[in-house]
């Protein structure tokens, strides 16, 4: 394969994963997961569409998963704790250990039950091999429209996989092992993360602040993804719900 086409494999497989890093902190975590933000309809349905093509997850599952992160953060029943299966299982294995708590229905019951599924779920969006198989169709499609060769959409489709995986486990991994903690729990901020993953990096503020939109909370830090909350505010399809920061006691 021409370097060009690896190349534009990389290009595309970056801007693909941070579409869906965004879409998975803005709509996910940040307005599903903590309520923080609520994403209109017209929103919504694109937000769902994208989860789907690219990371084939169910929404209620994941809210389920992070929901638990938050209830039991670093305890033994957290589902992704550094600091209790170590570092490298997390960074590596969090696909396996997100499947495990994801795949528990009394769990997503118990955690996700204001997250019911509606007929485009039943209909298309639970199904997570269709959802990534028509994802790869179409970048596969578009790679070859640009003049590109199938197998430079298949390498794209690969790297984004290990991309938003690698991702993932960095913010579960480092975010409750490396950098600041300028409040009381147990996560750490990295801003090199942040840029990287929309903003999760500033994981300590998070923890701190969880019903807030915004994860910067001083004016040093810069969170990509409330650029996103702000375009959808703006455009009138999201709305903040509280500007002013309400810290918590505890993590
Ligand atoms: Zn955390
Ligand atoms: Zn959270």
């Amino acid at each position: 394969m021409p370097l060009s086409n690896v190349i534009a494999a990389f290009v595309a497989a970056f801007l693909i994963t941070q579409v869906a890093i965004f879409v998975t902190t803005v709509y996910l975590h940040r307005a599903l997961s903590h309520r923080s933000l609520t994403v209109s309809g017209t929103a919504a349905v694109p937000f769902r569409i994208v989860i789907w093509m690219t990371t084939g997850m169910r929404p209620r599952e994941w809210v389920a998963v992070h929901r638990k992160h938050h209830a039991a953060t670093d305890t033994p029943d957290d589902p992704h704790s550094p600091k209790q299966v170590g570092f490298w299982r997390v960074q590596l294995g969090n696909v396996g250990l997100y499947k495990r708590v994801a795949a528990d229905e009394e769990n997503t019951n118990k955690y996700a039950r204001d997250i019911r599924p509606d007929a485009l779920d039943k209909l298309a969006l639970d199904y997570s091999l269709l959802g990534l198989g028509l994802g790869v169709v179409i970048l596969v499609v578009t790679m070859w429209t640009l003049g590109f060769g199938l197998l430079t959409g298949l390498l794209a489709a690969g790297l984004h996989a290990v991309f938003y995986v690698m991702l993932s486990g960095a913010i579960n991994a480092i975010g409750h092992t490396k950098g600041t903690q300028p409040y009381g729990n147990s996560a750490t901020n990295l801003q090199a993360l942040a840029f990287i993953t929309a903003g999760e990096g500033l994981h300590n503020n998070h923890h701190a602040a969880p019903t807030s939109a915004r994860f910067a909370l001083n004016q040093a830090e810069i969170d990509p993804g409330w650029w996103l909350v702000r375009v959808l505010v703006k455009l009138h399809l999201a709305q903040v719900r509280h500007e002013d920061v309400h810290l918590k006691s505890a993590a």
